[in-house]
């Protein structure tokens, strides 16, 4: 496990193409809106990718009909970063869970294999990237996760 210099777009490709049978069965509305040429980021590969697989999975699983919306959003907006928004418009996080997502085995998924692992290790993934995984509360329906990469920064 090497760090290496890696875009972030190329990366989201590749995990789209590693879980393109769950999403063809899942998600028939799956979007990449992907900013062209964002600037790369220091990273471990397969760790970021694991993120992203955590967090589209968590999507996939969250909408209940394949006409929901799931899109993957990259942009250069903020001046030393690289952001990544995994957007779903499925059933959304009751309030009363939102402090407990990034916990280890808190699960609402218990009883078909949910772990509850998926979040706490992305959190401590980002966390090594010197960033965090935020959810975006302003929606009224579905869930977004955020994740500003910085450039230039090496993880730890
Ligand atoms: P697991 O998926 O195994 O339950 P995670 O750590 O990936 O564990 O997620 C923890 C919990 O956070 C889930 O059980 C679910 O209640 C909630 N959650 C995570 N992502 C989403 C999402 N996109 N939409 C709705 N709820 C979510
Ligand atoms: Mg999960």
């Amino acid at each position: 496990q090497d760090i290496s210099v890696c875009s972030l777009n190329d990366l989201i490709e590749e995990v789209r193409y590693t879980l393109r049978t769950q999403i063809n069965t899942r998600c028939n509305n799956f979007e990449l809106d992907l900013q062209a040429s964002p600037s790369d980021i220091w990273c471990y590969k397969r760790r970021i990718s694991q993120v992203l697989i955590n967090l589209i999975i968590n999507a996939l699983e969250a909408i209940d009909n394949p006409s929901e919306k799931i899109s993957i959003h990259t942009s250069n907006d903020k001046e030393n970063f690289v952001t990544v928004r995994v957007r779903d418009y499925g059933d959304g996080i009751p309030l009363e869970n939102l402090h407990k997502i990034f916990d280890a085995f808190f699960s609402t998924k218990l009883d078909t294999g949910g772990t509850g692992l998926g979040l706490a290790i992305s959190q401590s993934i980002a966390a090594q990237h010197h960033t965090e995984i935020r959810i975006n509360q302003a929606f009224t329906q579905g869930t977004e996760f955020t994740i500003d990469f910085p450039i230039d920064v090496k993880p730890m």
